[in-house]
């Protein structure tokens, strides 16, 4: 593979990022470090070093790992996530000194860090429970929909446009007078093999003799602070790293609401329906068991969501637990669960 430039899309530091992970999950260490230290080469990036820290506690390289995640924290010191590796690694190196210092500051960016393998136990419960949950859209709608911002384009993250939705698209921007390049971008493939490995072969589009993959643009702005500081977390209490102050929305986001959701025959872009932050996920189970409302949802900020949807799901993680049949839960469980979920909506 030639490393001389990054390209415009970053899409082969995500191809080396990818196939590092997947090596990893596959416990192929070497292999996995050759590739992230080419997607490091390419693009510096702090998770490509929490990845090569988790090799190397795995391989018990505990000084290399420890340089690694604290070349991580250098690069973000906002993560919680990477004081809370640390913190490991310093305890599996027996400095219990220094494992309990990076826990506490770990503990002070999110104070439900001290919880957390209690909230990462519940929520694979949940997930496990729930994995095809799937609605029109998220039930929340304070939210400024974090999850319509990127950093780098849509494309990096998976986000990209079928033909028959862009069919419908042309026709829908034609119809308003709006220019598709305001809306819409797409990149050459040329059978690059990191594309043909990334994206899903119906999604590179024969166009006059040439193939593209499209994909949303993004507008110019980006979060302000005040949104920034009620960042929802992953579907694992994982911080969304591609959602911070350098993201901006997709160019389809108009007034937190997708323009381009009902338009065609197809719902929304496949990706952008498979995606729940932890919030909008346990907020569309309980809606799904007829727990709570949007009316409930609705006055409520979405800092304030985030903190009930932590404690719900320890909640419906305990119900499902003691439940014969976790997704058909018995009418008196149901109530129980109801009554516990209300309560955090009171106010204190
Ligand atoms: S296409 Fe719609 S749902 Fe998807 S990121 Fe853009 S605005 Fe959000
Ligand atoms: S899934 Fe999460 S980030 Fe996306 S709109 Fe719903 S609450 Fe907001």
């Amino acid at each position: 593979m030639v490393l001389e430039k990054i390209d415009e899309c970053g899409m082969i530091e995500k191809y080396l990022h990818s196939q590092g992970a997947l090596l990893y999950e596959e416990k192929r260490f070497d292999e996995a470090i050759v590739f992230f230290q080419k997607a490091i080469e390419l693009d510096d990036q702090p998770y490509s070093h929490y990845h090569l820290d988790l090799i190397y506690k795995e391989l018990t390289e505990f000084d290399k790992a420890l340089q690694e995640i604290t070349r991580a924290i250098r690069m973000n010191p906002s993560v919680p996530e990477y004081y809370y590796e640390r913190s490991v690694v310093w305890q599996l190196k027996g400095d219990l000194n220094k494992a309990a210092r990076d826990y506490k500051r770990a503990v002070k960016i999110d104070d439900n860090y001290c919880r957390i393998a209690l909230i990462r136990s519940s929520a694979t419960i949940v997930n496990l429970t729930f994995p095809d949950l799937a609605q029109q859209s998220c039930p929340i709608l304070s939210c400024p929909a974090y999850c319509c911002h990127f950093t780098g384009e849509p494309l990096r993250h998976g986000v990209y446009i079928g033909a028959g939705k862009l069919y419908a698209i042309r026709k829908f921007l034609s119809k308003k007078g709006l220019q598709e390049d305001g809306f819409m971008k797409r990149l050459p493939y040329k059978g690059e093999d990191h594309l043909s490995r990334l994206v899903p072969p119906n999604y590179i589009l024969k166009e006059h003799g040439n193939r593209f993959v499209y994909y949303p643009g993004r507008r110019a702005h980006f979060l302000d602070r005040v949104a920034l500081k009620d960042l929802p977390k992953g579907r694992d209490y994982q911080t969304l790293m591609w959602i911070n102050e350098k993201a901006s929305p997709c160019g389809f986001l108009n007034e937190k609401r997708c323009l381009i959701h009902s338009v065609g025959d197809e719902t929304g872009l496949d990706s952008c329906k498979r995606f729940f932050c932890m919030t909008g996920f346990v907020f569309l189970v309980l809606e799904h068991l007829g727990v709570v409302n949007k009316t409930q949802l609705q006055p409520k900020t979405i800092g304030e969501l985030n903190r009930i949807a932590v404690e719900s799901l320890l909640i419906l993680s305990k119900t499902i637990s003691g439940s014969a049949k976790p997704d058909e839960m018995h009418v008196s469980q149901k109530e129980r669960l109801k009554r516990d979920i209300n309560t955090l909506f009171s106010p204190s």
